[in-house]
């Protein structure tokens, strides 16, 4: 049976990034604008350690989370890990506990509150090496690791694999960005797309290198 009983969860946020899924067919993608997901350091269901709760776009507007707040709140389970990277959400009863204390550093990483989902969506992003990502840019507002859903034959669409891919929204001159290995995209018969350079280019081809 699925867990759907309410957890309390409370800490310390030590990363606020967006929650969104990449829908990938073949050489097609798009993109489901979820949320946000907050990384805490602190308790959840009595254990301690680091956890992730996914949270609404209206929850965000609401309270402007950022790093160095503590929040306390209920969570559930996702019932689907291979389509979050949220261990919970459903959040409920959020409250903070204390407000950050410093104004963020200049960065990279970029901290802070992050933008509207909105402003993602318009920036477009440029794909970030999953070890870049672990090392360097999981507090920052620009990454993002997304769950991917694969449809591999878009005349059978129920038949999709999953994985994760990471993002970076950021200024294309951070110096911490390394792109990684090109994707590649499973499809029909053993067929395969990658995704080449370009289409990070032509997706952030409107920003400057310092926007
Ligand atoms: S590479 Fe991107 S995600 Fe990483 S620190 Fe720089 S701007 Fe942030």
């Amino acid at each position: 049976m699925m867990n759907t009983e309410k957890v309390a969860w409370s800490g310390r946020i030590v990363s606020v990034q967006p929650r969104i899924r990449l829908i990938r067919s073949f050489d097609e993608r798009s993109h489901s604008y979820l949320g946000y997901v907050l990384r805490l350091d602190g308790t959840i269901a009595d254990e301690p350690g680091e956890f992730i709760i996914a949270i609404g776009k209206a929850a965000q507007a609401k309270h402007r989370f950022q790093v160095g707040m503590e929040v306390s709140g209920l969570a559930i389970p996702v019932a689907d890990p291979r389509r979050e990277t949220a261990g919970f959400y459903k959040a409920s009863g959020l409250k903070i506990r204390k407000e950050a204390e410093d104004d963020p550093p200049a960065g990279p990483p970029f901290l802070g509150v992050p933008p509207d989902l909105e402003t993602y969506r318009s920036r477009g992003h440029r794909r970030l090496d999953t070890r870049t990502y672990d090392t360097k840019c999981t507090p920052c507002i620009w990454g993002c690791r997304m769950p991917v859903e694969m449809i591999i034959d878009q005349w059978n669409p129920s038949k999709k694999r999953y994985r994760f891919e990471t993002f970076c929204y950021g200024p294309k001159s951070c110096a911490f960005y390394r792109a990684g290995p090109k994707r590649k995209v499973p499809g029909r018969k053993g067929m395969s797309y990658t995704e080449e350079d370009w289409v990070d280019e032509d997706a952030t081809a409107h920003r400057g290198p310092d926007e």
